[in-house]
């Protein structure tokens, strides 16, 4: 056997188990009964280490070397050239962090997460914060151990996100916070409230969810390779392109969620639905990183399902599984409830104006609690003077301030960015688009999807995970991932909602 083909075959064992253990997980957060969470957080333990003991066995480097000799000069951008270089980033992530600091993290973070839920609930960051400190502290020493050029925060950033760091996302803020926050304060100026009440009505779940599914449906998803269910925090997984699932939660009184979240969750699943099947089984499978994920999400979520003609055709089809709530309605005002802006302080209930604000506090704290310039006991403090500043409003409590978020309790850090990533690079595919396809407003009005989703497989899908996400948005758009598409698309959409 050749050396590319052992190391395709310790591949495809390594990624098998990973979809295994996704797959255990998705049924840990849908169907699993309460009292198997003890047992089946064994197993989900035992199959990652062992997908972590093949990929970071002893041999894998020189299996590496040898399988990249073979290609004798194969195009840089070959799909298996690609294969060796994506495998070689997994190998050197996970084999360069000592085991017993790997246990000491996961550790830390499941006594951190209870500490959390409680400190979050009693708004008690004093009960949270020794574990918040020693979660930074051994997060230090893996961004050591992983090794880093610039900044040691892109050693975390780079998990997620391939290639990028700390100085781009700085650059991206810095040029990002003072068209935002003007147009926030515009917006506040300007004194126009739009009606959100319409979405604010009692909404049968289950007419909800046969809805949320035909949406899903009419922008390409596929229920041959797909399903939909309910949980607590709606998500997508995959086990292969033809395996791909999202979870949706429903609320009775609100229908934005249920919408919103669908379209969301089914952007996500398109990218991996579109992932080509000889990807299957290997690390090429699926998106380029998170930010690139939440670039297709935010697209259907956002620049397709918060538009005037997505509405003007989907607003009397609402209607008419709504017909005594939504009777008396237009699509117009529709458009304009979902379109409401108003500072908030809990994240994920941001409208698009101010979502980034959000985003940016997390990471400028991330960054100065790594630094060392924010000791962990004043978090709280600096949060608040943060929100008051960008959004406007004060924190009452801790609770809906800096313990509303569970990523730190988890370990899970340097991941904020790719949120904001991904809505500044969803609107640069979207001005790319524009060049090839300049009627996608009249496509999406009366419904045809299907140009728009082949726009985004030709370009995005089909690529999977063989660019860095800087390399792919290069690729499409000709530039780097840079926020005026973005800026530029919200002052055009908000400033002719509220007439600035
Ligand atoms: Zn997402």
């Amino acid at each position: 056997m050749s050396k590319l083909a052992e190391l395709k075959k310790r591949l495809t064992t390594v990624w098998d188990l990973r979809s295994t253990s996704s797959l255990l997980n998705w049924d840990m957060q849908t169907y699993m009964p309460p009292q198997g969470s003890g047992p089946r957080a064994q197993q989900l333990a035992t199959i990652d280490r062992l997908a972590h003991e093949i990929l970071t066995a002893k041999d894998t480097a020189g299996l590496l070397d040898d399988a990249q000799k073979e290609l004798n000069g194969a195009a840089e951008d070959s799909d298996e050239a690609c294969l060796i270089k994506v495998a070689r980033r997994h190998y050197e992530r996970g084999a360069n962090v000592p085991a017993e600091l790997v246990e000491e993290f996961s550790k830390t973070c499941s006594l951190a997460h209870d500490a959390w839920v409680e400190a979050k609930q009693s708004s008690d960051f004093p009960l949270f914060a020794p574990h918040l400190e020693k979660i930074w502290g051994l997060a230090r020493q893996i961004a050591d151990a992983r090794g880093f050029q610039g900044h040691p925060y892109d050693a975390l950033l780079d998990e997620w996100e391939p290639g990028a760091t700390a100085a781009e996302v700085r650059a991206m803020f810095d040029e990002m916070r003072p068209r935002l926050v003007t147009l926030v304060k515009k917006i506040r100026e300007s004194g126009k409230n739009l009606d959100a009440s319409p979405l604010h009505q009692r909404f049968d779940v289950e007419r909800q969810t046969a809805f949320a599914r035909y949406l899903a449906e009419e922008i390409g998803y596929d229920f041959q390779r797909g399903r939909q269910d309910v949980s607590a925090h709606p998500f997508c997984t995959s086990f292969s392109a033809h395996d791909v699932r999202i979870t949706v939660r429903y609320f009775e009184r609100y229908l934005s969620p249920s919408l919103f979240g669908t379209l969301h969750e089914a952007g996500h699943a398109l990218y991996e639905q579109g992932s080509p099947p000889q990807f299957n089984h290997t690390p090429l499978r699926g998106g380029a990183s998170l930010g690139i994920h939440e670039s297709q999400s935010r697209w259907y979520e956002n620049l397709v399902g918060r538009s005037r003609p997505f509405w003007r055709r989907y607003f009397p089809k609402l209607a008419g599984f709504f017909p005594e709530q939504l009777h008396g309605y237009t699509a117009e005002q529709f458009y304009r409830a979902i379109n409401r802006v108003e500072p908030s302080l809990i994240r994920v209930e941001a409208d698009e104006v101010t979502y980034n604000l959000h985003i940016m506090i997390r990471f400028e704290l991330e960054l100065e609690i790594m630094e060392g310039k924010l000791a962990i006991k004043d978090v709280p403090e600096a949060w608040n003077d943060r929100y008051s500043e960008y959004l406007g409003v004060s924190v009452p409590n801790d609770g809906a301030g800096c313990l509303q978020d569970i990523h730190w309790s988890a370990g899970i850090l340097g991941y904020f960015p790719t949120y904001s990533i991904g809505n500044v690079v969803a609107s640069q595919f979207w001005e790319a688009m524009l060049e090839e396809i300049p009627n996608v407003d009249e496509l999406i009005q009366s419904g045809q999807f299907k140009p728009i989703l082949g726009w985004l497989v030709d370009n995005v899908h089909s690529r999977a995970k063989k660019y860095l996400p800087k390399e792919l948005v290069q690729k499409v758009t000709g530039e780097s991932i840079n926020c005026r598409a973005f800026l530029d698309y919200l002052e055009s959409k908000f400033g002719e909602l509220y007439g600035l």
